[in-house]
């Protein structure tokens, strides 16, 4: 269960596998039902709440537990060896996307109000940040705030592809303040999802499908100043430092992913046989997985000096982009590559493999793009 790592204290390791116990035991078996059921049940949260899973480094005073960033690392790193993206879509967004607004720009009294109950399985959060017209491009954003008169703002305009959507009490939303186009002008409020004027769509995916995603339009929505997360105007900012913490996240949800794809195709090319003979005793299977699982341990220890560099508050945007880029680009190789080892029995709909297929596709887009995470390397890089 260690992963034997300069990294991870003893009370870390300890943490993973209480953590893998968990899931192992309480989510893995009923995976496939919300899957079919195309949901996560809410009482899931809660579950996750009593373990201390929704925001494990999160202040004691708003509901968490304090742990070093390695405790989180090893949450997630399990989190996405479930192999299920949509399960970890949900839930790595919910402790460390969203709610990581309020713990950076947030209030006291934001804090309480909505960090709390979060980190304590009581609401469900989402982040809306990107609009059908504007996504790796966040300064192009255009729904807007408007000041109304006596005081608070009215918000107007749509957001697309929301993780959590349909469900979350509270969207983390990223608006258009100022005058100017770019990102000088933007800030970021938290609207109860229940709000009069806010509508909420479902879409339908390739994968993810037990988390739900939703285009949440807004019309004349009233907020009342207290919505206001840090400075007018500031959300860009944020945003730029937030999209460290979720780059790296995304990295080692990407890496549990391989390890998983991995896992399982060690086991069946173990078992099946081809030609009167397992398939791992062909040489050329043996080092296709032997390619594949060094490939993952280069990229899983890049991610991990990434995620020291972030804990640490060194500066991290170029290492989180590199470990983002090679670690969700490795996941679709290796998924596709493992489902290749099973044969047809890989392509059913009922196989593991195939989730993990359909699901990591969109690693390699959601949360930044590869693109657009060579862009950061080359800019600071060069
Ligand atoms: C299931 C799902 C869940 C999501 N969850 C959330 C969420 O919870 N909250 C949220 O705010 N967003 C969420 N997203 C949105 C996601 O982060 C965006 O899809 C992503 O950032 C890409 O934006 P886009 O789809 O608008 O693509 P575009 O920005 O239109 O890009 C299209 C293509 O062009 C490429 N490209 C863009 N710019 C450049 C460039 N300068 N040079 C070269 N290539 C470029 C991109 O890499 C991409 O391949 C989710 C998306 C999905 C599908």
């Amino acid at each position: 269960m260690s992963v034997d790592s300069i990294y991870f204290s003893p009370e870390a390791d300890a943490f993973r596998a209480r953590t893998r116990r968990f899931l192992d035991e309480h989510i893995a078996p009923r995976l496939d039902t919300w899957e079919a059921e195309r949901r996560i049940p809410r009482e899931v949260w809660k579950l996750f709440a009593d373990e201390a899973l929704l925001g494990p480094h999160y202040p004691r005073a708003y509901g968490g537990a304090e742990l070093p960033f390695f405790h989180s690392v090893a949450y997630l790193e399990e989190l996405g060896r479930l192999g299920s993206g949509g399960f970890r879509g949900a839930l790595s967004v919910h402790s460390y996307m969203a709610t990581a607004y309020l713990h950076l720009a947030g209030d006291h009294r934001q804090k309480l109000a909505y960090l709390k109950p979060a980190v304590e399985g009581d609401m469900i959060a989402a982040l809306a940040i990107t609009e059908p017209q504007a996504g790796s491009d966040v300064s192009a954003l255009a729904c807007t705030a408007r000041p109304t008169p006596g005081g608070g703002y009215a918000i107007d305009g749509t957001k697309a592809f929301v993780t959590n959507g349909m469900t979350a009490d509270f969207l983390v939303t990223a608006v258009r303040t100022g005058e100017s186009p770019g990102p000088g002008g933007i800030s970021l409020f938290v609207i109860d999802a229940r709000a009069p004027g806010v509508t909420r769509t479902p879409v339908e995916k390739l994968g993810w499908h037990c988390s739900d995603t939703a285009t949440v339009r807004f019309e004349d929505v009233r907020v009342a100043d207290g919505g206001l997360l840090g400075r007018k105007n500031s959300g860009f900012v944020w945003i730029m430092k937030a999209f460290e913490l979720e780059r790296v996240a995304a990295a080692v949800l990407a890496i549990g992913e391989a390890d998983r794809a991995l896992e399982l195709a060690r086991r069946y090319t173990a078992g099946r046989q081809v030609f009167g003979r397992p398939l791992t005793s062909h040489q050329m299977v043996r080092h296709r997985l032997a390619e594949l699982i060094s490939q993952v341990e280069a990229a899983r220890q890049l991610t991990y000096h990434a995620a020291w560099l972030y804990s640490r508050g060194r500066p991290a945007m170029s290492a989180c982009a590199m470990a983002k880029l090679r670690a969700t680009e490795l996941a679709v190789d290796v998924t596709g590559q493992c489902l290749q080892l099973f044969g047809g029995h890989g392509y059913l709909d009922e196989a593991p493999i195939a989730r993990l297929f359909r699901d990591t596709r969109l690693d390699t887009i959601a949360g930044g793009a590869s693109e657009i995470m060579r862009e950061i390397i080359a800019d600071t890089e060069l």
